[in-house]
């Protein structure tokens, strides 16, 4: 179930609304974020032991998302 925030996103992509605590929204901002703070993204969810890979890939698909609907990032 996607929280509010990617319910909104789903009707208007460029809402720009993020939940916290959301996966799904924590991948679509980083996503919009410049390249240097996507970086250290990834190297806090290493040092918390998480897994990156996964992350990133979920950045991967929202960036995706935002190029196919038009949204800049
Ligand atoms: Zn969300």
């Amino acid at each position: 179930m996607p929280c509010w925030a990617c319910d909104r996103a789903d009707k208007n992509r460029a809402s720009g609304y993020y939940q916290a605590g959301c996966a799904v929204c924590t991948a679509r901002q980083l996503a919009r974020m410049p390249r240097q703070h996507r970086m250290a993204a990834y190297v806090a969810e290493r040092d918390k032991g998480g897994d990156v890979a996964a992350l990133q890939q979920a950045v991967r698909e929202q960036y995706e998302i935002d190029k196919r609907d038009g949204v800049a990032s």
